[in-house]
């Protein structure tokens, strides 16, 4: 049985952290935990855009001349995805504000209860390189492998009957990881510094066991709401 006071408790939630931070994860398993909607803006958008619903094919054609898709646009879609019944009892924004104009939108969009917790995911840079550019993919079936060192160009692939070598990706060159990391970095300092002034950012280190991870962050969560 869950008691009215847990029924009725309503839990709003922004998540930031580099890519290979694990927010991803993370913020699936605190959607499980406290039953509410993981609201993932890049996973809405690439399914609006495999869809091809009106608001995807748009949003294909302004990220196909590469440009962002608009402030207005993204606060449209995340007040329409908030609206829905299941987020009666809150969220967990991910990719969303992406700068202080949308974190002062979605401000104005919430009023007076707004969000309870901006939640910076924090795992050093030099770390998340590390994982990223370790990353090797068979370049026969997909499988993901960590090669011991981020210098070793290629790893055999162990899945039964595959024979293939798992090789890095462009995109997951260190020079590569550094350049988005760079980008992320610029992006989102203002943004944490915003919240910040708020007095609702929380820093968790997310260097550690998933599963140590996940219990700090609810930890966390729930001295807050
Ligand atoms: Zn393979």
């Amino acid at each position: 049985m869950v008691s009215d006071a847990q029924a009725q408790r309503s839990i709003r939630l922004v998540i930031f952290g580099r890519q290979g931070a694990g927010k991803g994860t993370q913020a699936v398993e605190l959607a499980k935990h406290y039953s509410i909607p993981h609201i993932s803006t890049g996973d809405m958008l690439r399914a609006a855009v495999r869809d091809g619903t009106e608001f995807g094919l748009k949003a294909k054609e302004i990220m196909d001349r590469g440009e962002l898709v608009s402030d207005d646009v993204m606060l449209g879609m995340v007040a329409e995805r908030l609206s829905l019944p299941d987020a009666a009892n809150g969220w967990i924004l991910d990719g969303f504000p992406r700068t202080t104009q949308q974190a002062e939108d979605l401000r104005s969009l919430l009023g007076d209860a707004g969000i309870d917790l901006a939640i910076d995911l924090n795992v050093p840079e030099d770390v998340v390189v590390k994982r990223i550019a370790s990353r090797r993919v068979c370049e026969k079936c997909g499988t993901n492998y960590a090669a011991p060192d981020i210098n070793i160009p290629t790893v055999p692939c162990t899945v039964e009957g595959c024979g293939g070598q798992a090789v890095q990706r462009a995109d997951d060159t260190e020079e590569a990881v550094r350049k988005r990391l760079a980008l992320y970095e610029s992006q989102t300092a203002p943004l944490l510094d915003w919240y910040h002034g708020q007095g609702l950012l929380v820093i968790v280190d997310g260097v550690g066991a998933p599963t140590e991870v996940q219990a700090e962050l609810v930890g966390v969560i729930d001295a807050a709401v």
